[in-house]
């Protein structure tokens, strides 16, 4: 029997940037994109062209994606052609594959907020649907407050729907905009809206406010919806969004959804769901959900006794799916396989080939271990994992030393404009026989630490020519008596290929030193720069 295929749309950039306490920066926006997309989810929805600065620059340029890289915005306003509406232009000249119009489908919303007629509203729907349809746009519908609309006016918040279809949307958006709704009662409107719009142009967009938006989406699925819309880690505002990090694995690895659906994450991708999620986080400088279904930490942890006994001997007798597959693993006592294997996983695709048996592996193991428990993040820092393991193996070799280094911050008074602060950065590097000394200033002690430490590196200066750092992020742990500081960085280079490097230390300018001596031993090693 052939699967249906269902379609997985992502608002972490939308819905989820309304989320309390969370502020993408450009940066942000363009590295979730990419994780999505890698991730293989259908549908990306980038923002709200037109609203802010940050928003109309993600949309005025093409993003190379496999995924449908999508608009959002409102359908023209009432009383307005929609010519004559910049919101609406904004969205039709977004460099975007799809545009997802939100309108009313509450009857009651249509009278009080917009303040305008039933009709003008279903005419607003249709007139957008079309102006983006004959721009050649994909398109979709969100139905704001559908069930509420629905209980309220069954046959309004059903002509919504029905117009935009009719208009040629591909899809149309089941939103539970306050997220009060129940599954039972999702199912039971659903499988009435699909008598109407076929389910394979049905969505569903639920929000966590009862802790039921997974359970929500699923029961939209049930009842016949084919498209699922939600955000990495449930991001949201108020309870959040559904949480595809749970939806993904549930509709992969349970036979009810695996058998009769397909979507576009493979086994494959699915195993970078861990870290995706915690990639997320890191971003947002939030520490993980350790009790997050499949990702967590403790998602397949069990404490010792007859359950960890039992577990060695048949793991499936503890747990509902194997860790391995969600890129998570099995934690039992400190020492265990688990960590041994996802070692092995990642030389694997680096390209180090190892025997597992090797030394080389235990004293990696250990040594990951270790600088762990102090604050090195390596799940994230993956050039600082390469280069730690290249070094168990030998395999880096010594470019150069930097014998020492001095950064002094200065604030003098200025002239009538406020205190002035100036940074300088005085760096020793020797190269062989060679000592080279750079100094710079910068706009803070990082910053001119590391325009020194890469203004002259002698030959291995042609290596280093298109490498930028792109972010930088510094959080404070606390790490049993004393508290350190994580720095991490993100580097980009000349072909594109982006990098995280880790420093951990006590004092911020050192992390932030070892973050940016990993960042370029990383690129040098990658370039194959010779010792
Ligand atoms: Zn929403």
């Amino acid at each position: 029997m052939s699967k249906e295929r269902l379609y997985l749309f992502d608002t972490t950039l939308r819905d989820g940037a309304q989320t309390n306490g969370v502020d993408f920066t450009p940066t942000d926006k363009l590295a979730i994109m990419r994780m999505l997309d890698e991730l293989g989810i259908d549908y990306i929805e980038g923002g709200y062209p037109g609203a802010n600065p940050a928003d109309t620059q993600l949309f005025a340029e093409p993003h190379m994606l496999h995924s449908t890289f999508t608009a959002f915005g409102m359908v023209r306003r009432p009383g307005r052609s929609t010519s004559n509406d910049p919101g609406l232009a904004a969205l039709l000249d977004a460099k975007a594959a799809a545009i997802c119009f939100v309108a009313k489908a509450w009857d009651y919303h249509v009278k009080v907020a917009l303040e305008t007629t039933l009709d003008e509203n279903l005419a607003a729907i249709r007139d957008s649907v079309r102006a983006a349809r004959g721009r050649d746009r994909e398109v979709l519908l969100d139905c704001e407050h559908f069930f509420d609309g629905y209980k309220a006016n069954p046959s309004y918040a059903m002509a919504c729907a029905k117009a935009a279809h009719e208009e040629g949307a591909s899809w149309v958006v089941l939103c539970d905009t306050n997220g009060g709704t129940l599954p039972h009662e999702v199912e039971a409107i659903v499988a009435e809206v699909v008598k109407h719009v076929p389910g394979d142009h049905v969505g569903i967009h639920a929000h966590n406010d009862t802790e039921q938006a997974v359970a929500n989406s699923f029961a939209a699925v049930r009842a016949g919806a084919r498209q699922i819309q939600g955000t990495l880690n449930g991001l949201g505002e108020r309870c959040g969004n559904a949480n595809l990090v749970s939806i993904i694995p549930t509709l992969k690895l349970k036979p009810e959804y695996a058998e009769k659906f397909d979507i576009n994450v493979s086994d494959d991708q699915l195993k970078s769901l861990v870290r995706v999620s915690h990639a997320l986080d890191e971003r947002l400088n939030r520490s993980s959900h350790r009790h997050a279904p499949y990702v967590g930490e403790s998602a397949f942890a069990t404490k010792a006794g007859i359950h960890a006994s039992a577990i060695m001997k048949d793991p499936s007798t503890y747990e509902h799916v194997t860790p391995e597959s969600v890129g998570n693993q099995r934690r039992l006592l400190v020492s265990d396989q688990a960590g041994r294997s996802n070692v092995m996983a990642e030389l694997e695709r680096i390209g180090l080939k190892v025997d597992k048996n090797d030394q080389r592996v235990t004293r990696l193991l250990e040594e990951v271990k270790d600088r762990e428990a102090i604050g090195y993040a390596y799940e994230t820092a993956d050039a600082s994992f390469e280069l730690l393991a290249r070094r168990m193996l030998g395999t880096v070799p010594k470019f150069f030393d930097v014998s020492y280094f001095d950064v002094k911050v200065e604030q003098r008074a200025g002239n009538g404009h406020g205190p002035e602060v100036l940074t300088t950065a005085v760096v020793k590097v020797r190269i062989g026989d060679e000592m080279l000394i750079n100094a710079a200033e910068g706009n803070g002690p990082v910053n001119a630490l590391d325009v020194a430490l890469r203004k002259d590196l002698g030959k291995y200066q042609k290596f280093i020519g298109g490498l930028k750092l792109t972010d930088y992020r510094v959080r404070i742990l606390n790490s049993g008596t004393e508290a350190v500081t994580r720095v991490l960085i993100e580097s980009e280079d000349e072909t594109g290929e982006h990098w995280t490097t880790v420093g951990v230390s006590a004092n911020i300018i050192d992390a932030s030193f070892q973050a940016l001596m990993d960042s370029i031993v990383f690129k040098l090693v990658k370039s194959g720069a010779p010792a």
